[in-house]
């Protein structure tokens, strides 16, 4: 595999977050350090390898994209210094651009909700947050039920 970005989706990546995804090697070290892994449908070194691929569609409907919790474990592991955060955050803005249906609704209905009240207040209100996402329509079984219960669920 050269090093230098051959398909679209891994030159889209690089140019949108300066991260080459062809530099991965699969030493699987982000995935053993992902604490959300046992949630995922792929595993972040799989996100890697498929983008490899320029396999868009397979990565952009994964629950993976949009379970990621941002915490950076597997940036910080990464043997060859790839920020998988930034790359799981340029899917999921790209996923949103496509219309592509998220394949854990809920995730994107709370981000779009605490970037409302950031807008309309310059803060998030995390008990109002909550109130407002569940009186919308998400119990906290649905949450459960739509696979997010460990990604942002309040509730164990
Ligand atoms: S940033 Fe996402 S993929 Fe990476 S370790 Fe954290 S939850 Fe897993
Ligand atoms: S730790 Fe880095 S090199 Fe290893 S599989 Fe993950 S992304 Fe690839």
């Amino acid at each position: 595999m050269p090093l230098t970005p051959q398909t679209d989706l891994a030159r889209y990546i690089q140019e949108k977050c300066g991260e080459n995804v062809c530099l991965c090697y699969w030493c699987q070290k982000c995935t053993a350090g992902c604490p959300v892994a046992e949630h995922f449908d792929l595993m972040p070194s799989q996100v890697l390898r498929a983008a490899q691929f320029g396999q868009k569609e397979f990565i952009l409907n994964s629950k993976t994209v949009w379970l990621c919790a941002a915490c950076e474990a597997c940036s910080t592991r990464c043997r060859q210094g790839i920020d998988i955060t930034r790359v799981m955050d340029v899917l999921k803005i790209m996923a949103q651009r496509e219309g592509i249906e998220p394949s854990v609704r809920t995730v994107p209905m709370f981000y779009k909700s605490g970037l409302r009240r950031i807008k309309l207040f310059g803060r998030v209100y995390e008990l109002e947050l909550m109130r407002n996402f569940i009186y919308g329509g998400f119990s906290p079984a649905s949450w459960i039920s739509g696979g997010c219960s460990l990604a942002i669920c309040p509730w164990p």
